[in-house]
């Protein structure tokens, strides 16, 4: 009875399983349409200092309509991954927020610092260098203004290759930031080498930072490890006020979260900027 047990609920298992790689198969040549049919939006989630609460930049998140319902990122980016698929969408996310981010800067908006999430194998790609380059000269951005997202993960991959990389991106001018940082396997041996300019602390040391002590005290350390670096802290998924006030106790450079504003589409995300000086 207990194998029949087993063999039933293997099967079950089976139909699961190919139930996930059928939804895959079709999200993915569903992907494939959406970028030849312009199906892909940017939003913009602001960043603002803590200090003052100054909106001083956003996070350009990428977002898929398809049919009138939103997919969300963490359902169709890995799907793009397994494919040549995100160099593409990687590109097109990159040209937009360029393209965007000079129209803004062309109005006069004060725009400090516009966010861009890449994904490893983007960054890992051997043409990742050269149609970087093309697509800031082509939308004239100064590279100070673009802030590239890289996960803990994409720098342990193959760190020489990487820290090559980071350097030359550095050169070009680009600012670097380390996302969700504190998820990853890795850290602190490797950390003092990077060229970054940026942490971001994950949400997960967030949530419970008005409550958890031993939240506070890692997130105490995360923020004086990068001050001695030299690195600013961004805090992800700020939701509550008293998250804000842990996060200025400790001082921590910036935040974004739904507490000050979800991203939100350029139309609306450029109202907030007009009302920033
Ligand atoms: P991420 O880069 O860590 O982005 C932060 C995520 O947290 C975003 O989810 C954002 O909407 C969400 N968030 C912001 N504030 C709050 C808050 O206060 N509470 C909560 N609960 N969530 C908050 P989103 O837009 O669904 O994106 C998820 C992930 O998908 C991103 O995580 C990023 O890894 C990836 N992603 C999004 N856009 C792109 C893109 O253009 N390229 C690549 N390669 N990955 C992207
Ligand atoms: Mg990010
Ligand atoms: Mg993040
Ligand atoms: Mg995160």
């Amino acid at each position: 009875a207990a194998k029949q047990l087993a063999r039933g609920s293997l099967a079950f298992y089976d139909q699961a399983m190919a139930e996930a790689v059928r939804r895959r198969l079709a999200l993915s040549s569903l992907l494939r349409q959406a970028l030849q049919s312009e199906a892909f939006e940017l939003y913009y989630q602001p960043q603002y200092r803590v200090a003052d609460g100054q909106l001083v930049g956003a996070e350009a998140l990428l977002r898929w309509q398809h049919e009138g319902q939103f997919i969300p990122p963490a359902e169709f980016i890995p799907v793009a991954e397994e494919s040549s698929l995100i160099y593409e969408l990687g590109f097109w996310v990159l040209r937009h927020a360029c393209d965007q981010a000079v129209q803004w800067l062309a109005q006069g908006l004060p725009l400090h610092s516009l966010s861009v999430n890449v994904s490893a194998r983007q960054f890992h790609h051997p043409d990742f260098m050269e149609r970087l380059a093309s697509i800031l000269a082509q939308s004239a951005l100064a590279p100070h203004r673009l802030m590239l997202e890289i996960t803990e993960s994409v720098v342990l991959e193959n760190l020489p290759e990487t820290l090559a990389r980071m350097a030359q991106l550095k050169q070009m001018g680009l600012r670097l930031s380390i996302d969700d940082f504190g998820t990853g396997y890795s850290s602190l041996a490797y950390l003092k080498d990077l060229p970054v300019d940026e942490v971001k602390l994950d949400r997960s040391f967030i949530t419970r930072l008005a409550f958890d002590h031993k939240d506070r005290v890692m997130v105490s350390g995360i923020i004086t490890l990068a001050q001695v670096m030299g690195f600013k802290v961004t805090a992800e998924g700020v939701e509550e006020a008293g998250q804000l006030a842990v996060l200025h106790a400790l001082g921590c450079h910036q935040f974004q979260g739904y507490l000050r504003s979800r991203p939100l589409p350029a139309d609306e995300f450029v109202r907030r900027l007009a009302q920033t000086d």
